[in-house]
């Protein structure tokens, strides 16, 4: 038998903007999901990618997350201090023959990509393996083109299936090889989150399901690193009264703006929970309120529709 391991969970918000109502409402459920069980929770600031962090956007994170009375255990982390573990990794996993150099642009992608194919991580395009094998080193890539290289995995599995805590088996499809440092030098996302997960031995990671088609590209991650894996639990997005995830064109939905309009976090509380059949419409309540009725299996499956007139019934 295995050794139970300590249940780790953790907040890992991009300072790339401002947090809104979507972000509320996953880091209310892995708080939730945590705390209920008396496990230690970490917050992350995935500040990683510099050209995109928000001035600002650091301390109000920290701020919005306080003022939901979401809490977190330890000092807080910062994503950019682990650049050297990161640039170690992406060493090793070149030196294993794991990842590449790769000097393709994304416009050169699009079209050697044979057959045009919606990609299951966003519009990126399937890579079609270019770069594999044809360089030495990133100097001897430079040197017959010119150009910086980005890094990318050497898929070696179409798929690594997985059972989600939530949506349940996943086929784990991955489309080709994928980046893990970027042509600026910057690790990247699907790199940096599991080399920080797995050091800091998180044991769930519980986030909205835009994520989903990157987990797969993460637990092949982990098997390299020969690093034990988190189990996942991904739940439905808030969308706008279009069913559209929410965004800037549903108007400002940020944390910050309740709060200067005065809204009470008990009201944004109170109405994620409704969302989730917890309480009844308009009840205001605190996060730890609702520890004893989170239940995973009993959240919606579909996502979550936001108005505010009909979610906070706020008056002018
Ligand atoms: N920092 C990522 C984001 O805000 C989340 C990473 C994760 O939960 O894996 O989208």
């Amino acid at each position: 038998m295995g050794q139970a391991r300590a249940l780790i969970g953790r907040l890992a918000p991009s300072p790339t903007g401002v947090l809104h109502l979507g972000n509320a409402r996953s880091f209310l459920l892995a708080w939730l999901s945590i705390r209920s069980r008396g496990g230690r929770l970490l917050l992350r600031i995935e500040d990683i990618d510099g050209p995109r962090v928000r001035s600002g956007a650091i301390e109000s994170s920290i701020e919005d997350l306080q003022w939901l009375g979401l809490d977190w255990d330890g000092e807080i982390q910062l994503q950019s201090s682990q650049r050297d573990r990161h640039d170690q990794v992406l060493a090793d996993l070149i030196g294993a023959g794991l990842a590449y150099p790769c000097v393709c642009t994304r416009k050169e992608v699009e079209e050697a990509a044979s057959a045009p194919h919606e990609s299951s991580v966003g519009d990126v395009p399937v890579y079609p393996g270019t770069c594999r094998g044809r360089w030495s080193s990133e100097q001897q890539a430079r040197e017959e083109t010119g150009r910086d290289s980005a890094i990318r995995l050497a898929v070696s599995e179409p798929a690594v299936p997985f059972e989600d805590l939530f949506v349940g088996h996943c086929s784990g499809i991955i489309d080709g090889d994928f980046v893990i440092r970027k042509r600026d030098g910057t690790p990247a996302y699907q790199l940096a989150v599991v080399v920080d997960d797995a050091d800091s031995r998180v044991t769930e990671v519980l986030r909205a399901d835009d994520l989903l088609p990157s987990t797969p590209r993460q637990l092949l991650l982990y098997r390299h690193l020969g690093a034990v894996a988190p189990d996942f639990a991904h739940v439905p997005l808030v969308v706008g009264p279009d069913q559209r995830r929410l965004a800037k064109r549903h108007g400002d939905t940020s944390l910050a703006r309740y709060r200067r309009q005065g809204v009470a976090p008990q009201q944004i509380i109170g109405a994620l929970a409704s969302s989730l059949g917890w309480v009844a419409d308009g009840t205001p309540c605190r996060p730890q309120d609702l520890l004893d009725r989170f239940d995973l299996s009993s959240i919606p499956r579909e996502p979550m529709t936001w108005d505010d007139d009909g979610c906070l019934q706020l008056e002018d």
